[in-house]
């Protein structure tokens, strides 16, 4: 019989029966897991680190589908319609929702019921925001490793979305497999250089809200982005990044959509594409953690702010130089 760990804050739960819950699908074991690898408690984060060795067995069967795009361009609307085509078509599904620069709290998870409201209610969906106030590199690391317990839990499909904002494009990117932009018609989106660079990430572009009077203009906008597209050096696995339509709300191009990316899977998977990359990713995220880790050590030493600040003023009134106070720093 394994020992059973209790946890601190989170009484009488047990590694073991978190884990075997988890295992056979169970959603709210799916979500204590996530709030434990969050924690940065000393007790929970010796728990977080046990539960991640035992998950990585069942890891790596499920696709990861990144998807961004601007406010307002519909990403809810739209994973909402294409999650519940994939539930439908027997899928289970999970949805981690990362936004580094909102004020969220896990309260937010209200919000996402109202943003998703049929996909919260489906039985095969999972939906989860990611907790606020963490950096960059710790929203990353926490979404990476939620990754791997909603693939633990049986998730074939795994989106992850964030907001069109820049930084948190790549940082999503180099978790999944596949980059999906969400654009609008004749928003001038198409002529912006912070556009040109999430363009670069994508694997699929896909025109929303192509519906209504935004039709045509939508039609127009898909080929904008085609001979745009043309411009960008070709991807390395090959991929040709296909142009598409849809509408969220009237739930069209989504089927299409599913169909690209079902292509990209056999393409990718037959080319050993996707094992590669994957690996990389993973090696990536470790030389990241190593950064990390150092800067967080190197601050949690006791006193070290003062003395950096004692440096400081040493330095600006010239009794120390710059390399002196950093040999003494380091000694
Ligand atoms: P998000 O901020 O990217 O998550 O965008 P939302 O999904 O909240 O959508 C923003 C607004 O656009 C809402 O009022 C939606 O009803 C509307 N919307 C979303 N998708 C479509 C679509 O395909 N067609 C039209 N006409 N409106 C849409």
């Amino acid at each position: 019989m394994p020992n059973k760990t209790t946890f601190r804050r989170i009484p009488k739960i047990h590694l073991q029966d978190t884990l075997k819950d988890l295992l056979s699908g169970n959603k709210i074991s799916l979500g204590k897991a996530i709030t434990i690898v969050e924690s940065k408690h000393p007790e929970e984060k010796k728990i977080a680190s046990e539960l991640i060795d035992q998950v990585l067995p069942h890891t790596g069967k499920s696709f990861k589908i990144g998807i961004t795009g601007v406010p307002g361009v519909g990403k809810s609307t739209f994973i909402e319609a294409f999650g519940k085509f994939l539930t439908s078509n027997g899928k289970r599904v999970a949805v981690l929702s990362i936004d580094p620069s909102s004020n969220k709290t896990r309260g937010s998870i209200l919000g996402d019921k109202t943003r998703m409201p049929e996909l919260s209610n489906d039985p095969n969906a999972f939906i989860r925001p990611t907790a606020a106030g963490k950096s960059l590199g710790g929203v990353a690391s926490n979404t990476r490793e939620a990754i791997m317990l909603c693939e633990a839990a049986g998730f074939d499909i795994i989106l992850i979305e964030t907001v069109g904002v820049g930084q948190s494009e790549t940082m999503v990117k180099d978790m999944v497999d596949y980059f999906l932009l969400l654009m609008l018609a004749g928003s001038g989106d198409e002529l912006q250089g912070i556009k040109r660079g999430i363009m670069e990430l994508a694997d699929h572009v896909l025109i929303n809200k192509a519906d209504g009077k935004t039709l045509d203009l939508a039609k127009r906008a898909k080929e904008e982005f085609k001979s745009a597209l043309h411009l960008f050096p070709s991807n390395s696995s090959g991929w040709v990044v296909p142009v598409g339509l849809c509408s969220a709300i009237e739930k069209t191009g989504i089927e299409e959509a599913w169909k690209t990316i079902e292509q990209f899977q056999k393409q990718m998977k037959a080319n050993g594409w996707m094992e590669s990359n994957r690996k990389d990713q993973a090696v990536r995220w470790f030389r990241e953690r190593i950064n990390h880790q150092l800067i967080d050590d190197f601050y949690s030493n006791p006193g070290i702010l003062n003395e950096i600040k004692e440096k400081e003023e040493m330095i600006s009134s010239q009794k120390i130089s710059v390399r002196k106070a950093l040999e003494e720093l380091f000694s």
